[in-house]
């Protein structure tokens, strides 16, 4: 759920994610990891919204995923 202080939405495809980790590594206090390696997003769901204190941590996650998985979807 958003809540007013929501800046973005931080989206996981899972279908694209093949459990490599350097999200966490890059974002350790974000993304936890799962127990076979697989990306946990805030909520344990496929997306999970994103403060502004947040937000810095979520780019760097992105940024560090070699297949694209995460994406960032700011609010206008
Ligand atoms: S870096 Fe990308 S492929 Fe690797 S676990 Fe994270 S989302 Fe999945």
């Amino acid at each position: 759920m958003s809540t007013d202080d929501t800046v973005a939405t931080l989206l996981l495809n899972p279908t694209l994610c093949d459990g490599r980790g350097m999200c966490h590594d890059a974002a350790p206090d974000l993304i936890e990891l799962d127990e076979w390696g697989y990306p946990l997003l805030p909520g344990h769901t496929l997306r999970a919204d994103l403060t502004k204190g947040q937000l810095k941590a979520a780019e760097d996650a992105t940024h560090a995923c070699p297949v694209l998985a995460l994406h960032i979807e700011r609010r206008r």
